[in-house]
């Protein structure tokens, strides 16, 4: 298609995307007008690339995907070589080696608790919240299955997150999403969460961790029969604005599970594979779960994937002779071999450049460049979880003082840090550093100085259109 008089190619990109496309998580009527739409020609590294030639650090990690930098050569030739081998088969009735070597390698990475049976099996969907449809039906047909038909309902906990899909939507908390669609939604249970940023005077984040647990047994003691599976996302509630907690709420909570016959589902979709500091974040925990929901960066960041690890037992309640009794879930590109490759190639690079450790020093050194803007008069908290760090933006800078949403101060950031070559994407009133592995000294420099500017640009436009 020709350009028209006057186009660069951004504009061109930029004209022929709205005239064909509906994006995500996008009120369509506020591009191009309000809201910059990005047409990104290439990536590299930490970096996205435009037409133009100009360079945007993708400090969000493309939705949390990315893990080691846009790309990745090794992940890219892995591709390559599986695309000219076999690029997709049927897994029902078949098999190949990634699918194979992926679960094994899973397997042997999982976390593990003393005295609990191992993660043991992987059921393979093609995204996150399919990957939590799988893990939720499972822990639900397990028990019908043992002709267990009072346990029916989920519980999941406040300002939680787990996908778009009626099902991973019913056990999701955030009214933006899950409002409209209530009428469609199975009914789930909600607890308290354990979200430090929510401590009462004097409490810290292990008494408020406590204090949800509380509620949660209570809740447990009162509808326990009726439950067969509570989901969380361990260390950070992402979706719901990066909320962070104690680790000993995941310990509780499995405590909780194990004394009302409940299978504890740990959404790490958001939070695996070295993002939190250690491997998987229920780790910190010491907490292995019944069922473990991965994808994101399962894949470096490069195919869509998700992996579900279950343990022998729950696999064991589906063998038998009828076939209502077997998980028949099922999507076309289950375990598709190049996404698999491609994970592999990731689990590689995590192991051999010690990417975890490595990340420790990273995230060390996010934490003194972000905490100058602790002191910010509108950020109200800064908050980190290894290569997550996150600014709560407030009118006086006190967590009583919120933004009216019409403020738009964190749409007013987007495009304040976009202007200046940085992709931040602020959940609501909540910026957040959310950065591929790969950061350097220079690009951390420019995300906490961009930070800062993004910010106080907002605060002043929001004052002269108020
Ligand atoms: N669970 C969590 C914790 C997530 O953060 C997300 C995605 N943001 C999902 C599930 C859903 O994954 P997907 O977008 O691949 O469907």
């Amino acid at each position: 298609m020709l350009a028209e008089p006057g186009e660069t190619a951004a504009s061109h990109w930029r004209r022929r995307d709205l005239e064909v496309l509906w994006h995500p998580c996008t009120q369509m009527r506020e591009h191009p007008d309000t809201l910059p739409l990005l047409p990104v020609a290439r990536g590299e590294g930490a970096w996205l690339i435009g037409h133009d030639g100009r360079r945007y650090l993708d400090a969000i990690s493309s939705w949390w995907t990315n893990l080691f930098g846009h790309a990745e050569p090794r992940i890219a030739a892995a591709i390559a070589r599986q695309a000219g081998t076999l690029e997709h088969v049927i897994l029902a009735g078949c098999s190949h080696q990634p699918a194979v070597e992926l679960a094994e390698r899973l397997l042997a990475l999982a976390p593990r608790e003393a005295g609990r049976e191992p993660l043991a099996k992987v059921f393979y969907a093609d995204n996150g919240s399919a990957g939590v449809e799988v893990a939720l039906k499972m822990a639900f047909h397990w028990f019908r299955n043992r002709g267990i038909e009072g346990r029916t309902k989920f519980i999941a906990l406040d300002n939680g997150y787990h996908g778009e899909t009626l099902g991973a939507l019913a056990v999701g908390d955030i009214p933006l999403y899950r409002r409209v669609y209530a009428p469609l939604l199975a009914e789930a249970m909600f607890a308290p969460s354990p979200d430090a940023y929510l401590c009462e005077p004097g409490e810290t984040p292990a008494d408020r961790a406590r204090r949800a647990a509380d509620a949660l047994r209570d809740l447990l003691e009162r509808h326990g029969g009726d439950v067969c599976a509570l989901i969380l996302e361990p260390r950070v509630q992402c979706a719901g604005g990066m909320r962070m907690h104690d680790p000993l709420y995941l310990r509780l909570a499995r405590e909780l599970c194990d004394a009302h016959g409940v299978f504890l589902i740990a959404d790490e979709i958001a939070v695996g594979f070295g993002r939190t500091g250690t491997l998987f974040a229920s780790e910190q925990s010491g907490v292995q779960p019944d069922l473990l929901c991965l994808s994101k960066g399962l894949t470096g960041g490069a195919l869509p994937l998700a992996a579900v690890l279950a343990t022998q037992g729950i696999y064991d309640g589906f063998l038998d002779d009828s076939r209502e009794k077997a998980f028949l879930h099922s999507h076309s590109y289950t375990g598709n071999p190049l996404a698999c490759a491609a994970a592999l190639a990731s689990l590689d690079i995590l192991a051999g450049d010690d990417v975890v450790a490595r990340n420790r020093g990273t995230a060390q050194r996010m934490h003194q460049l972000a905490q100058p803007l602790s002191d910010h008069p509108h950020v109200a908290d800064v908050r980190q979880a290894g290569m997550i760090v996150a600014f709560e933006l407030t009118r006086n800078g006190n967590k009583s003082t919120p933004f009216e949403s019409a403020a738009r101060i964190g749409l007013r950031a987007y495009r304040a840090a976009l202007e200046r070559g940085v992709l931040l994407r602020p959940l609501g009133d909540v910026l957040y550093w959310m950065p591929p592995y790969c950061v350097d000294e220079d690009v951390l420099q420019l995300l906490a100085r961009t930070t800062r500017e993004a910010i106080d640009h907002a605060i002043a436009e929001a004052a002269a259109c108020a």
